[in-house]
């Protein structure tokens, strides 16, 4: 299993990192200044580091700038604000191997992170690549998913959704739950979004499929 370490001081963003990262199968770690992580990198085997700029401690560069004095080969992914994305370039040659400017959805972060993680050869570590649950089977490599052995052609939010119920099969997921790992932390909660589309997941593989858990959210039956 891949260990990620989380450097970033926003407690909402961290926890919500830690949600989705756990769904899908990492264990973390958080901390919330630079001088901390940095410590954290060297002393413990991550795999991966997930780097916000602005930090109490020291600053995400500075972090960065002490990896590189002693030559970590730990990937990095970088958080950053809109307005520091000029910096990104400073960032890149401290050795950072990626970013992604915040606010971001979950699911644009995770591709980088499963990306990174590839890349850094945690193959045979990494989460598994095929889901199946209910009679309905997604690969997460190919994007392919059927139900029934009938394949279902699904849009990336569609996927994501669908990807968020395979991980927790028979688990009850609040809209909340669903709404901030598929649509991202920022959005709206009062948006019907996720009904939308667990409607539109049900016309492609099946109404019976995803149970309606009134009050509390859906569930995918297995
Ligand atoms: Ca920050």
């Amino acid at each position: 299993m891949s260990r990620i370490l989380i450097a970033e001081d926003e407690p909402r963003l961290s926890s919500f990192l830690v949600k989705g990262l756990k769904a899908a199968g990492y264990t973390t770690t958080v901390c919330e200044d630079g001088v901390r992580a940095a410590d954290l990198a060297r002393a413990s085997d991550f795999d991966l580091l997930i780097l916000d700029i602005g930090l109490p401690g020291q600053d995400g560069f500075a972090v960065l700038r002490a990896l590189q004095a002693r030559r970590e080969r730990l990937p990095v992914l970088v958080l950053t604000a809109r307005d520091e994305v000029e910096d990104m370039v400073t960032g890149l040659d401290l050795g950072a191997d990626d970013y992604v400017t915040k606010p971001f959805v979950f699911d644009e972060l995770l591709a980088r992170v499963r990306a990174r993680l590839r890349q850094a050869g945690g193959g045979e570590s990494s989460p598994s690549m095929v889901l199946a649950a209910g009679g309905i089977t997604l690969d997460v490599r190919t994007r392919r998913a059927s139900a029934d052995e009938e394949e279902a052609e699904l849009t990336a939010k569609e996927f994501s959704l669908l990807e968020t119920f395979l991980r927790h099969p028979g688990q009850v997921l609040s809209r909340e739950q669903l709404l901030s790992h598929v649509w991202g932390y920022d959005f709206d909660p009062g948006s019907n979004v996720v009904d939308v589309y667990v409607g539109y997941l049900r016309r492609k593989l099946g109404s019976e499929r995803f149970e309606t858990v009134r009050g509390m959210g859906y569930r995918l039956r297995t």
